[in-house]
């Protein structure tokens, strides 16, 4: 038997190796491909790191030896060799998973160097503070990747140094610092681990590579993992890339471009970042100020941070300025890349002597404004088709753009609070208390308060604290430090390079201009202008227009499935009918019994009632309640598809508490009005007690207790749909009456029998005309199971997926969090199933209640109003099921409208196939039909 390839050269790869090569690895390939100057590596394979963990966190013997005959052609290819003193080999080590997770997991520069190799190169390059700056670094990366001695520790001994040399700067250290750095870092290392520093560059190697798939598994990566639904089997691929040195003198830098501006999506100049005699991650982790790659953009950047142009030509010039043939080259590969990838390219490059290296490309993480109008841009320029543009939008990231932002009115009146300016490296808009740390702002945020994160720089260990932030501000970074793109990446907004501000993490307060604010004062952040505030700003709701407008649009063409929402109230409804609703799917009858103190008292008449009499009384009271909110959703619906469910809750959950003074007074006026004791309500509180509610006397089986309900309901919808009509004669609302919880063929029937009975009969007594349609929830397994016959009663079916996932996994979806941990750590299950429809399962149920139900009756309308009616994975399934519609909730509906789009533009593409076929049978039958013409014309002429 052949053995696994685990080791891919980069002239073996390409881009759509993604899955066994990583995102990087694929790329790196791909770049080569190209001709593009990329130093030359090899990959290890996703599935070398798997195989890792299914051998008990061990490199086999074939992997390793594979790894070993690659390293032998890079030496050759390179003409040097790894541990050679006299021409050494350095290389990087790299991880790369299939999904980008930026800083998520390790990385090494510089591995192969040692003390022989160091006092060799340096004698060799007459640059021995390159060297010496080279070797400490990979002490550094080694330790901490390696070991688990964290960075910062040996930054506090660089600030040691720096202080004792009374310089500022890592670049102001030279060649005898960079010596005594890297004596220091090996004399702690020891010191910590009770070893001498590994001089041996293959061992070096093999401990590299293992630690970079041990990072697969660390906890910011997880936790990266889990947000961005990751599966944890992917694994990730390590690149082992001979090494270019941006840090070997003024000729040399480092840096970070995008082919288009990631924050706002503009393409008016090549924007970027870089450092002179840098290396690595320099840029991002911001050590020094970063400068700009055109420029246009430094001029622009000089102007934001009020940064005279002769200071800014002096100080900080561009990569255009500098080093002009090697920002055309850089330039030039931008160009090629976007055209060849068809999206935005995030990359990476070192610059060695003036000669330009990629080191990464990959589609760059962008704003959801950004993302908007790099699509919208690129159909105009011809680069994509709409397809393709709509596939390039992350539904989820459409939320960021429904999230309110400052009121402008109120912005204005705050000028005069501006306490300091930064970058706008996120937009958004966010108010909260300040924070100083990430574990203060998960503290605070679990407390319920909002935080907004204030630090000198960000760093991959605080990514769960900006998530839980309203907004972070950081002293230092540019527009690519970690915390400009992880907020970038998860809508957070972020100002960054925020200079004017001086932070003390110790005493927990931050100064600017004199004046200090202290851990818990308010302020306020504009990610879309830079602008920091004193206090609170107001927000206002966000609109849809513009790019955003346009993009939805061509979403709409595109699909099939139909957007409606769930809506309990007017303003709800409303709000969804601007977000593109195109119909309520779930009126939930009974959430706008909490609205009015009136309301909440006539259901509560209802559950104490003891006998038909009390009952018909509350019934009397809640009926004009009711016909009024439906009347207010219709309305704000304008006409189009109403479904109202009819009461589903346990009649417990609305009595009062007769433990607080406040319920017994409730309960006091309720005994009163009723003519009952309030003995007779404890009575009837405990007779309505269960012991499980999710599972006992609610839904239809409430109707099938007391028809009462059930009909009241029903008049009530009718009723108040008969006036909608009778106001807007044009509008011809037919209402969907929905009963819900049902399990059983004929207790449908009995239910629906009641509300047809009533509806008919308000009808009648009005002598109006008006259509309506009964159908069911399927939400208990019972009912998939017999839709055969469900189906003769139903007019439509709405899958109710949360209860319906719950039965059929037989845990509570109020409880289960508790225990899903556990199954996500070891691998049972990937991610929440009340999140993303359980296709195996819950899904074949589904499939099967469609099928059946279509048999029966082939008009049968379909849709979704679970939760997972706006989750975009769920929402591609219900597409492949051919459901008529989801249902979500209003911020939902604009995501559900692309998740539509891009499940109809996949679909079609899975059928490509089948729909060339298609395509090739019609034209055959086109060209017969066209050669019959020609002959019964021919026939025509010759008589
Ligand atoms: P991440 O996935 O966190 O971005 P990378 O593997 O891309 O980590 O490495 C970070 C940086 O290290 C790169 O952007 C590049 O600047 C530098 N780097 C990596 N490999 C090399 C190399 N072979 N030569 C020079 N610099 C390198
Ligand atoms: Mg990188
Ligand atoms: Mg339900």
């Amino acid at each position: 038997m052949a053995t696994k390839k685990y080791v891919y050269k980069f002239t073996e790869g390409n881009g759509s190796m993604r899955e066994l090569l990583g995102g990087k690895g694929a790329n790196l390939a791909e770049m080569a491909s190209l001709d593009l100057p990329v130093p030359m590596g090899f990959t290890i394979t996703t599935e070398a790191c798997n195989q890792y963990y299914a051998d008990g966190e061990k490199i086999n013997e074939e992997i390793m030896s594979q790894v070993q005959k690659n390293l032998t052609w890079l030496e050759k290819f390179m003409g040097k060799k790894l541990g050679d003193p006299k021409n050494p080999l350095l290389v990087s080590v790299r991880s790369g998973a299939r999904a980008s997770m930026p800083g998520m997991m390790d990385t090494i520069l510089n591995l192969g160097i040692n003390d022989e190799v160091a006092e060799a190169m340096a004698e060799a390059s007459n640059n021995p503070r390159f060297v010496y700056d080279s070797y400490r670094r990979f002490v550094q990366m080694f330790s901490d990747v390696v070991m688990g001695l964290s960075k910062k520790r040996f930054e506090v001994i660089i600030d040691e140094l720096k202080e004792e040399k009374g310089v500022k700067l890592d670049v102001e250290l030279d060649a005898d610092d960079m010596k005594t750095l890297t004596k220091k870092f090996k004399e702690f290392y020891k010191t910590e681990k009770g070893e001498e520093f590994p001089q041996d560059p293959p061992v070096q190697l093999e401990r590299a590579i293992e630690a970079v798939f041990r990072s697969w598994n660390n906890e910011r990566a997880i936790f990266y993992r889990k947000m961005n639904d990751i599966p944890s089997d992917w694994g990730t691929a390590v690149n082992v890339q001979s090494m270019v040195f941006g840090n070997m003198g003024t000729d040399c830098a480092t840096g970070v471009c995008f082919t288009r501006n990631p924050s706002t999506g503009s393409n008016a100049y090549f924007y970027g970042e870089y450092l002179i005699n840098a290396q690595g991650e320099d840029v991002v982790a911001g050590v020094r100020t970063p400068q700009q790659i055109s420029k246009k953009g430094s001029q622009e950047w000089a102007k934001g941070m009020g940064i005279s142009e002769k200071e800014r030509k002096e100080k900080y010039p561009s990569l255009e300025e500098s080093m002009p043939e090697t920002f055309q080259a850089l330039d030039d590969v931008r160009k090629k890349l976007e055209a060849h990838y068809h999206d935005m390219q995030d990359m990476e490059f070192t610059i060695q002597d003036r000669r330009l290296f990629m080191l990464q490309t990959r589609n760059g993480k962008r704003t959801a404004a950004a993302a908007l109008k790099v699509a919208v841009d690129m159909v105009a320029e011809g680069l994509v088709s709409e397809d393709e543009a709509l596939m390039m939008v992350e539904p989820k990231q459409l939320d960021d753009l429904l999230h309110p932002t400052f009121d402008a009115a109120a912005l204005k009146a705050k000028q005069s609070d501006i306490i300091a300016k930064g970058l706008a490296a996120s937009p958004g808009a966010g108010s909260g208390q300040v924070v100083f740390t990430a574990t203060d702002a998960k503290a605070w945020a679990e407390e319920g308060k909002k935080v907004v994160l204030v630090r000198l720089e960000t760093s991959p260990e605080d990514i769960e604290g900006m998530h839980v932030s309203q907004a972070i501000v950081t002293v230092r970074g540019g527009m690519t430090s970690h915390a400009a793109v992880v907020a970038r990446g998860m809508g957070a907004c972020c100002v960054s390079g925020c200079g004017d501000i001086s932070v003390s993490e110790e005493k927990r307060q931050f100064t600017v201009n004199g004046e200090t604010f202290k851990e818990g004062d308010v302020i306020s952040v504009d990610g879309t202008t830079g602008c920091v505030y004193r206090g609170e700003i107001p927000t206002v709701p966000a609109t849809i227009s513009g790019n955003f407008k346009k993009f939805m649009d061509w979403a709409d063409a595109r699909r099939t499935l139909k957007i409606r929402t769930n809506a309990d109230t007017p303003g709800d409804a409303a709000r969804a009918v601007e977000f593109g609703a195109e119909g309520v799917g779930l009126v939930r009858t009974e959430h706008m019994f909490f609205n009015t103190p009136e309301r909440i008292k006539a259901i509560r008449m209802l559950c104490v009632s003891r006998n038909s009499e009390q009952r018909a009384k509350a019934l009397a009271e809640l009926e004009p309640y009711q016909q009024e909110d439906f009347y207010g959703i219709f309305e704000a619906m304008k006409g189009r598809s109403v479904t109202i469910r009819l009461l589903d809750p346990p009649l417990h959950e609305f009595l009062p508490n007769l433990e607080t003074a406040e319920g017994k007074a409730a309960a006091k006026e309720i005994a009163k009005d009723l003519g009952i004791t309030l003995k007779d309500i404890a009575q009837a509180a405990a007779e309505l007690h269960e012991f499980n509610p999710m599972m006992g006397h609610r839904g239809c089986r409430l109707d099938v207790t007391y028809p009462e309900i059930g009909a009241m309901q029903a008049r009530a919808i009718i009723n108040a749909a008969i006036d909608i009509n009778k106001k807007h004669r044009n509008w011809k609302l037919v209402p969907e009456i929905m009963i819900p919880l049902v399990g059983e063929p004929k207790e449908l029937e009995y239910v629906a029998n009641i509300v047809k009975a009533e509806a008919d009969k308000v009808i009648a007594d009005r002598k109006a005309k008006l259509e309506y349609k009964v159908g069911t929830m399927i939400e208990i397994p019972r009912a998939a199971l017999l839709s055969g016959e469900i189906a003769k009663t139903a007019e439509f079916y709405s899958f109710g997926t949360n209860d319906l996932t719950q039965m059929t996994f037989g845990f509570s979806r109020d409880d289960a969090g508790k225990f899903l941990g556990d199954y996500y750590d070891k691998h049972i299950y990937e991610n929440d199933p009340f999140a993303h429809v359980d296709v195996a399962g819950v899904g074949q149920l589904i499939k099967m209640a469609v099928a059946a139900g279509k048999a029966t009756r082939p008009d049968i309308h379909l849709g979704v109003c679970g939760e997972h009616g706006g989750d975009p994975a769920s929402i591609e399934f219900f597409n492949e099921v051919g459901l008529n519609y989801v249902s979500c909730s209003p911020y939902r509906v604009p995501i559900a409208r692309l998740a539509a789009a891009q499940a109809a533009i996949r679909l079609d593409r899975k059928n490509g196939v089948a729909a060339k076929v298609v395509k090739k049978v019609q034209a055959k039958k086109a060209a017969v039909k066209k050669a019959a013409a020609k002959k019964t014309a021919k026939k025509a002429a010759k008589k």
